[in-house]
């Protein structure tokens, strides 16, 4: 049989970290005429109902039945809007969706598809410490859900040896509280103590909550799954603001003193 077009689609739309001041018009667009809404339930809630939305939410943990579920509702007609927090690209539906695409059937890929990105937290985090990520940096998801702590593990050496700000996601959860302790002891033994850290919390949402420390000060427990953990270069530093707090910054350019 072949894939014959169909009049359901599916948009992957980010909703950036929290308030809705920080969803893109596009966003905004895509998800007006959507007829159903798939997501993990606190994504959802942020979505007011209305007439001709159908709302599904699921728990977290299900990513891949929630992108075939989309994919079931597509091929019946509907127009599905599968939601992420921050950016559906970084750690989130986006991905998952194309798993089920790349494992579905021909029909799944005659399906129209759009991506609708989103701040990330590491950007929304960045906003508030000053620029953290002014010159290289990466992002490690400390989920052990995904991949093997070996591999993690493996990262964390690579970053630190490469000298890159590190932007924690996922640094911690009920069921993995260890992650995060694991995950400092050894970029303790890599880097120097001096080097700064923040832990940007609910970026955006009413319960925000910034900590600047250093790594050898640091204290894991801080970190909650809500955190963002951004770990400096050895070029980031702090810098006075008028208040009494710190900005924190990485150069443009390595190896430059002012
Ligand atoms: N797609 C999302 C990330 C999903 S992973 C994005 O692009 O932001 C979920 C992790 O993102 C959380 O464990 C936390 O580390 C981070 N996160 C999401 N929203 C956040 C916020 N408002 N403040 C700080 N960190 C946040």
């Amino acid at each position: 049989m072949s894939a014959a077009p169909n009049q359901g689609e599916i948009r992957v739309i980010g909703l950036g970290p929290g308030p809705a001041a920080w969803v893109t018009p596009d966003a905004d667009a895509a998800l007006a005429d959507a007829t159903d809404l798939i997501g993990y339930i606190p994504y959802v809630e942020r979505i007011p109902p209305r007439a001709g939305l159908t709302r599904h939410a699921t728990d977290n943990r299900v990513e891949l039945d929630r992108a075939r579920h989309a994919l079931d509702l597509a091929k019946a007609g509907k127009i599905v809007a599968i939601v992420s927090g921050g950016d559906p690209g970084v750690f989130a539906m986006a991905a998952a969706l194309f798993e089920a695409l790349d494992h579905g059937s021909p029909e799944d890929r005659a399906l129209r598809v759009s991506i609708h990105p989103g701040i990330s937290a590491m950007q929304a985090a960045a906003a508030r410490l000053g620029a953290p990520l002014g010159h290289d940096f990466c992002a490690i998801s400390l989920s052990d859900n995904l991949k093997p702590w070996d591999v993690i593990a493996r990262r964390l050496k690579a970053a630190a040896e490469g000298d890159f700000v590190i932007a924690f996601y996922n640094p911690a959860s009920k069921a993995r509280p260890q992650s995060i302790f694991d995950a400092f002891a050894l970029l303790k033994s890599l880097k120097a103590g001096s080097t700064p850290v923040a832990f940007a919390r609910a970026v955006g949402r009413p319960d925000e909550k910034i900590v600047l420390t250093t790594l050898a000060e640091a204290d894991p427990a801080t970190a909650d799954m809500a955190t963002l953990v951004m770990i400096g270069s050895s070029e980031t530093r702090f810098i006075d603001k008028p208040d009494g707090g710190r900005w924190l910054y990485t150069p443009r350019s390595y190896g430059a003193r002012p």
